[in-house]
């Protein structure tokens, strides 16, 4: 086989990145929006040693789990990579996905597939979205979805992923641009004003938050802007931010505001929420809260313990679990974040919550070792790249009788777990929960429990 021979494969399984894998004459190729049960016709792209790549021409023969992708940009985008995928059989690949990471890199032997936790209606679940603004070859501004692993823009205002209400912002934002000749940030260069437009929405208030985040302080007739946009309904927070850096992270540091409040409010549950711009809010709140309901239950709490919510953001999940602890404790490295967590405790009537701003594995230590704070179970939501060994480490010196550990990435879930297990403890309980649909991403969630010594 070599580069641009054209191939018939059959499509048997699905990479972690939502690629179809089939074989020939027992040697796989990667086929990109390919789907479990699909034949199809595909051209060789790149050989490596073990493996092949193949772009897809042709579906010779549809697979059963096979549907018509909703969106018109899925397979350039590079948001969704699994809209031509039956929701059912996205769910059955999330859990697998789960089950492989425990078994090959947490050494899980005989794990099972875990129950995982779909949507009834998975459309238009995000509460948050972040559109890059840029400039098209003809001179035009235009805002959309970067194309996969890159970041070409596809102009789209539409997203059935995202609120109804973005599309409103975006078009306002386009034309006011267009008035005021107002430029598009351009990452080549550094030069030009736009970089991205953040929306998010309280999806049980009602409320909306625009943050235009500028590369400067200033936008030519703002105020003419922000009065067009308070009238979409439930207009609630405009502002701006501030990121003058030649980098790719969205945000910058600074927060100026320009009309409303800094910030919206949702709940989830009883609970009421106040959320920043820059604080990391939960983008799926109908599973979060079933999210949470899970972790509540995986902590058993009986009124009385200690427990530690180490990477807490706004406190989302210590508020969930403060009404049947005794005490918690939450950690948290972004000071905006546990700002709004305090007065999320106060906005709730809640006493028994309080909050450290630093990184979680600096502040565990310091907290256990000297002053001696205690933890009967301990809840840990890291990013992506998982816990630091420091806060592990110090997890396991405090003993805690369980660990409820959520994770948005299973391969890091695996690798910590494996070292929990080797120092102690047992995971009981699996479960994933489907926060992310027609992506490849999963939440899960898991209970541990100390070994009887
Ligand atoms: N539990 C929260 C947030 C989870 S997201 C919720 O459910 O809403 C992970 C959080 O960890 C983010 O808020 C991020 O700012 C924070 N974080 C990242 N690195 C950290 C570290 N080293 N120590 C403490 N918090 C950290």
């Amino acid at each position: 086989m070599k580069k641009d021979d054209l191939i018939v494969l059959k499509i048997e399984d699905m990479g972690i990145n939502g690629e179809g894998i089939g074989k020939l004459d027992g040697f796989p190729f990667f086929v990109k929006d390919a789907v479990t049960g699909d034949v199809v016709e595909a051209k060789v792209m790149k050989m490596k040693k073990g493996y092949g790549y193949a772009r897809l021409l042709n579906i010779v023969e549809p697979s059963a789990m096979r549907r018509e992708p909703k969106c018109a940009y899925a397979r350039q985008c590079g948001g969704c990579q699994l809209q031509a995928l039956a929701y059912a059989a996205q769910l059955d690949y999330k859990a697998r996905k789960i089950q492989n990471n425990l078994i090959r890199i947490g050494g899980f032997e005989g794990m099972s597939k875990p129950e995982i936790i779909g949507m009834d209606e998975p459309w238009r679940y995000r509460n948050k979205a972040q559109f890059p603004f840029g400039t098209d070859r003809s001179g035009n501004t235009v805002t959309g979805f970067y194309a996969a692993r890159s970041h070409t823009i596809i102009p789209s205002t539409e997203c059935w992923l995202g609120a109804e209400e973005n599309r409103l912002v975006l078009e306002k934002v386009l034309a006011h641009m267009k008035k005021y000749r107002v430029s598009a940030y351009d990452e080549k260069s550094g030069q030009g004003l736009v970089r991205h437009v953040l929306i998010r929405k309280g999806f049980s208030t009602g409320e909306i938050m625009v943050c235009l985040i500028l590369n400067g302080r200033r936008m030519k007739a703002l105020e003419e802007l922000a009065k067009s946009l308070c009238r979409i309904p439930g207009m609630t927070s405009i502002t701006v931010n501030v990121n003058m850096e030649n980098t790719n992270v969205i945000m910058g540091k600074e927060i100026l505001p320009v009309w409303g409040q800094e910030y919206i409010t949702d709940m989830i549950g009883d609970i009421r929420y106040r959320i920043s711009p820059l604080s990391f809010y939960q983008v799926n709140p109908v599973q979060t809260e079933k999210l949470y309901e899970t972790a509540l239950e995986y902590a058993d709490l009986k009124g009385t313990e200690t427990v530690w919510d180490l990477y807490c953001g706004i406190g989302t999940i210590s508020l969930f679990l403060a009404k049947r602890a005794g005490q918690v404790y939450g950690v948290e490295i972004v000071p905006e974040a546990i700002e709004d967590a305090r007065e999320n405790t106060r906005i709730n009537g809640i006493r028994n919550a309080e909050f450290f701003v630093g990184k979680a594995e600096e502040v565990l230590p310091q907290k256990y070792e000297e002053e001696g704070i205690r933890a009967d179970v301990i809840v840990v939501d890291p990013p992506r790249k998982g816990c630091d060994p420091a806060a592990l480490q110090t997890m396991v010196r405090m003993q805690p009788e369980r660990i409820v550990y959520v994770s948005c990435d299973s391969a890091t879930l695996a690798r910590d777990l494996k070292y929990l297990c080797q120092e102690g403890y047992e995971v009981r309980k699996v479960k994933g929960c489907d926060m992310f649909p027609w992506t490849v991403h999963v939440e899960t969630v898991c209970l541990l429990s100390r070994k009887a010594q």
